[in-house]
């Protein structure tokens, strides 16, 4: 099985069974034949969030189009930590180093939230998918994260699942630091990330007065919301996550 990892590794929106053979769109028919110049023959490995890893033979290929035939499953369907983040979009760069940087560590899904101080509530979510599939592909993970639309924060608390934790990154400095907080949280959660300009005093006292909310500090520094966001999912998958 080890020599599979050093093969080409692709998410592919089709089921996957032994045997199955199916076209690539043109884009990664492109990327396999002209960019990695891969020859019919070559063997690659597919996912598409649902039925685990498969080895798949490259059956026919040319500049347009490739077709690739399902060989044998290399692993099965395993999925991430329940562990959502909700994020202010940011600029553009930094929200696709938070998306790319968010699926390596895990991530199960990505909301973005928009806050009184958001700046930037523009957001593709088309290329938000493409790079959340990007960073999977590279990243050995099985499944995609989903890209939730656009919502407001005080829509997504009025619809919040009390079940599910949401862990508030509270830049103010009183909140209990993150790490002993997370310990006392259990099951799905979430976590909320501000803008720059950071959480509205009447944002955090709406956000404190929720019973699924608990607040957190990531210590005496203000970090920018894209380092808040990766050092608050570190954490918790150090602590609840799959890192245990
Ligand atoms: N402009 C704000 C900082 C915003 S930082 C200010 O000066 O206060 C962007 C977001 O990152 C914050 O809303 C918060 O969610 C998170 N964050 C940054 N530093 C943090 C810290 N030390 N503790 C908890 N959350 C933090």
């Amino acid at each position: 099985m080890r020599e599979n990892y050093t093969l080409t590794r692709l998410y592919v929106d089709t089921t996957l069974v032994n045997g199955k053979s199916f076209e690539l769109p043109k884009d990664q028919a492109h990327y396999l034949g002209t960019v990695l110049r891969k020859r019919k023959g070559v063997g690659v490995r597919i996912f598409n969030g649902q039925d685990g890893e498969w080895r798949a033979e490259i059956t026919a290929i040319s500049k347009r189009s490739a077709t690739l035939t399902v060989e044998e499953q290399l692993r099965e369907p395993k999925a991430s930590p329940d562990i959502t983040l909700c994020f202010a979009p940011v600029r553009k760069h930094r929200t696709a180093f938070i998306v790319e940087k968010a699926t390596e560590l895990g991530a199960k899904a990505l909301q973005p939230v928009i806050t009184q101080r958001t700046q930037f509530p523009k957001l593709n979510l088309e290329k938000m998918q493409a790079q959340a599939i990007e960073a999977a592909e590279q990243t050995e993970r099985l499944d995609i994260p989903a890209i939730h639309p656009v919502q407001k924060l005080g829509q997504i608390l009025d619809g919040w699942d009390s079940s599910r934790s949401l862990i508030f990154a509270d830049e103010a400095g009183d909140a209990a630091p993150a790490l002993k907080a997370l310990s006392d949280i259990q099951g799905p959660a979430a976590i909320l990330i501000g803008p720059e300009g950071g959480f509205t005093p009447q944002e955090r006292e709406t956000l404190r007065a929720q019973n699924f909310v608990t607040p957190v500090s990531l210590g005496p520094r203000i970090l920018r919301a894209d380092t808040a966001a990766l050092s608050l999912l570190t954490l918790w998958q150090v602590a609840n996550g799959d890192w245990t």
